[in-house]
């Protein structure tokens, strides 16, 4: 069985439509922290294009000689994963910090309106999935059919709605609102440990996932389809929206792993909520130690969804208390995250300045 190769945010709000969510959570990108919000409101400015023209001139150099996605791969491929279907798989070391896959939509559509704690409608998205798919050529038309497709016992004989089962197990939602298809980086399967981060960027137009750490020659490549701030519980709930149960080493290890993302999502809670204020030199001192406790867990569990969040927050406290060096360090942190995945995109350009900023209070 393939597991499903649903992600954060729109093919959840689907489920929600069919009575098996709960809630939206675009939470792979947009963490709940203010402070990724913030990031999340600053790439939306940047959403507004069309998504079906694929990969355009305005790519870095960078972006450009990673771009394997259209193409085969060096370094990774696509092969049977144990229990879970296809999967993607390391060719040789992909070493921490590079990139793995880089991939255009393959299309995108505007869903119909969205209803508060339904979701979408999904009977008014079928003719525009429809009508996307037969605009493929036949090659990227086998390559999206390739792709998982989930049906609930009650769907067994709706063939007629293939297209859209596929589309509504793999595809995302962009920052623009509409909803695309990725169906390489569909193939990647999900832990709670993931060892890549999965990057959406506005400004370039592409999906990126980097290396969150060494990936080994042969070793599954794995993101993140649920938060990986809560429980293994909370997680497996979300998870079983999609149809399958983890069983990464991070959801057997729960008895020591749940307190301690437990302890990480209610640092940077507080954190949030502190810095929204104004602080005295006596509390910054206090939060930095927080926040470099934050950062050290954060990094033992190469959790790139939210330590971009924690440099930035270690940054500002250090700012705060007029430790600029420090400051500068942090943000480079932060900043080499962001670049990791895309150096043009709003977050990389929102790092450089305030970078600028601390830099230029010496
Ligand atoms: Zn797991």
């Amino acid at each position: 069985m393939k597991l499903f190769t649903l992600h954060t945010g729109v093919s959840i709000a689907f489920w929600v439509h069919v009575g098996l969510a709960s809630s939206i959570d675009s939470s792979a990108l947009c963490p709940s922290t203010s402070f990724q919000i913030q990031y999340c409101g600053r790439t939306l400015e940047h959403g507004e294009a069309a998504f079906l023209d694929g990969v355009g001139n305005e790519l870095g150099p960078a972006l450009k000689a990673n771009n394997t996605a259209r193409g085969v791969s060096s370094i990774w491929e696509v092969r049977e994963s144990p229990g879970k279907g296809l999967g993607v798989f390391a060719t040789t070391l992909i070493t921490a910090g590079s990139r793995v896959m880089v991939e255009p939509p393959l299309f995108a559509i505007k869903p119909p309106e969205f209803i508060p704690g339904k979701g979408y409608e999904i009977e008014a998205m079928i003719a525009d999935v429809d009508k996307a798919v037969a605009a493929l050529s036949s090659e990227e038309q086998d390559e999206f059919r390739s792709c998982h497709e989930h049906r609930l016992p009650n769907e067994a004989a709706s063939e007629h709605r293939r297209n859209m089962f596929i589309f509504r197990s793999n595809a995302y939602t962009l920052t623009d609102g509409k909803i695309a298809m990725f169906p390489k980086i569909a193939k990647i399967n999900h832990s709670c440990r993931p060892n890549a981060a999965n990057v959406w960027s506005s400004v370039s137009r592409l999906r990126i996932i980097w290396a969150a750490r060494d990936i080994l020659p042969g070793e599954e490549v794995s993101v993140t389809y649920a938060p990986l701030l809560q429980t293994r519980e909370d997680r497996q709930k979300r998870l079983a929206q999609y149809g399958f149960r983890c069983s990464c080493e991070a959801c057997h290890d729960h008895a020591h792993t749940d307190p301690r993302r437990k302890q990480m999502a209610r640092l940077l809670s507080e954190l949030e909520d502190r810095l929204a204020r104004k602080t005295s030199a006596f509390a910054n001192k206090k939060l930095l130690l927080k926040a470099t406790a934050l950062v050290e867990m954060l990094e033992e569990e190469h959790m790139m969804d939210y330590l971009p969040n924690a440099y930035r927050m270690a940054a500002e406290l250090s700012f705060r208390l007029d430790n600029i060096t420090a400051a500068e360090d942090w943000a480079r942190q932060e900043l080499r995250l962001h670049e990791n995945a895309d150096e043009l995109s709003s977050a990389s350009q929102d790092a450089v300045a305030f970078l600028l900023k601390t830099t230029s209070a010496r």
